[in-house]
């Protein structure tokens, strides 16, 4: 019999986290390693927010359980933000507070998906997704979507990949790894296909409020709202107010599903720490001042960045207009010779810029397809710039 279960042995370790942890390892040991790998804002958790938290812990009220699905104020204050920033009304009841938007997801997914049912991914795409979909016993299939596309998928793929077994559309927008932004347009035109052919959406919406070049990121029920009663919508604190440890997302979903998650949840990890609750309850009854400061700040070191990596020789990188990633394209420099070794595909690509470059990237591959990198902007302007001149001497040097 196997030690480890097969279930459990089969899921792929975070090749995001993967990344990060070798950098760190490397600076540990002295190198001055410059890390593109992470996916959090820079900046600390505003003021306010923290003083909350803290005047959250003097109180022993806070010290006790929550309901499991979490602070009915809390609950309140999504319903509220969801009707300010997106535009619809949703009540508290439809709302399940957890432990970042990640346990959203995998809650979204063991909610929605029987064994063999299959999940349409749109790839590149969030490494999380397909793992927590196969935990769920889901099958994830993915829909690629390219450079030469925008890295957005159209209707048309998703039909000719929808089968009898299709249960739901993962939809990311803006969409990690790609930092690409759907229009209106498209994402009134994949809702209303979605309606159409009873599809379940998954909206991963954690991105909203980082949008550049005065585009908007369309949620999907302000769209087509008669999808709201086939429709998950998965948020968190940790992207808009740089909350990333306090782990506090939530799912918005009709009534039946939000109980069978809020019953899985309250199995797994009951509620989600009450002071991150009061925290995040500051952040989402306060205003959107310090992301829009933020929002200022990647805008500069988008544009910085993408200019910089789209002068290389061999490398596409087209500007992103949501999140915090630039995703190049490299396909033109693999098979290509780099210091005496082949670039085979892009995880060899990101492996020499961090051994030698000591630069972490995230390669393509840990977001599917080959054939990418994935570097963060939300690093300091000085060590950005550093950053990518040493890929540009690097990348100079190939064959
Ligand atoms: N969804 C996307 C697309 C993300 O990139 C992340 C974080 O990287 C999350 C959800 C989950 O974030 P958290 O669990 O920190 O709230």
């Amino acid at each position: 019999r196997n030690r480890v279960s097969a279930r459990i042995a089969g899921i792929a370790e975070s090749a995001t986290l993967a990344v990060d942890a070798k950098a760190k390892a490397l600076k540990a040991a002295g190198r001055p390693v410059i890390g593109f790998g992470a996916g959090e804002p820079d900046f600390p958790t505003p003021q306010a927010i923290v003083d909350a938290a803290v005047a959250a812990c003097q109180d022993p009220a806070n010290h006790r359980y929550t309901p499991a699905g979490g602070l009915p104020a809390l609950k309140e204050a999504i319903a509220a933000k969801t009707l300010r920033d997106s535009g619809y009304e949703v009540s508290p009841g439809q709302v399940l507070v957890t432990n970042g938007g990640k346990q959203a997801v995998y809650e979204a997914f063991a909610a929605l998906l029987d064994p063999g049912d299959e999940l349409l991914l749109p790839a590149p795409f969030w490494t999380t997704y397909p793992e927590a979909a196969r935990l769920a016993g889901g099958v994830a299939v993915e829909v690629f979507a390219g450079l030469e596309q925008g890295y957005k998928v159209t209707v048309e793929q998703l039909e000719a990949a929808r089968t009898p077994r299709t249960k739901a559309l993962l939809f990311n927008s803006p969409s990690n790894p790609t930092g690409a932004v759907y229009s209106p347009e498209e994402v009134r035109a994949i809702g209303r296909w979605a309606l159409e052919h009873g599809v379940w959406v998954v909206t991963d919406e954690i991105y909203e409020h980082l949008v550049y070049d005065g585009v908007r990121a369309a949620p999907v029920v302000a769209e087509v709202p008669e999808l709201a009663d086939t429709t998950i919508v998965l948020n968190g604190v940790a992207k808009t107010y740089a909350m990333t440890g306090w782990r506090v997302g939530w799912m918005i979903a009709p009534a039946d599903v939000v109980a069978g998650a809020a019953n899985l949840q309250s199995h797994l990890t009951s509620n989600v720490s009450n002071v991150s609750q009061r925290a995040a309850l500051q952040a989402l009854t306060g205003d959107l001042t310090a992301v829009a400061r933020m929002r200022e700040a990647f805008d500069r070191r988008r544009r910085l960045m993408v200019s910089m990596l789209d002068a290389i020789d061999g490398v596409d990188c087209p500007l992103p207009q949501g999140a915090f990633y630039a995703y190049p394209s490299v396909e033109k420099l693999i098979g290509r010779t780099l210091r005496g070794r082949e670039i085979t595909d892009s995880a060899t690509l990101a492996e020499l810029i961090l051994t030698e470059a000591e630069v972490a990237v995230v390669p393509g591959e840990a977001f599917g397809p080959s054939g990418f990198l994935r570097l963060s902007y939300a690093l300091a302007d000085a060590d950005l710039v550093a950053g990518v001149e040493r890929i540009q001497h690097l990348l100079a040097e190939v064959r």
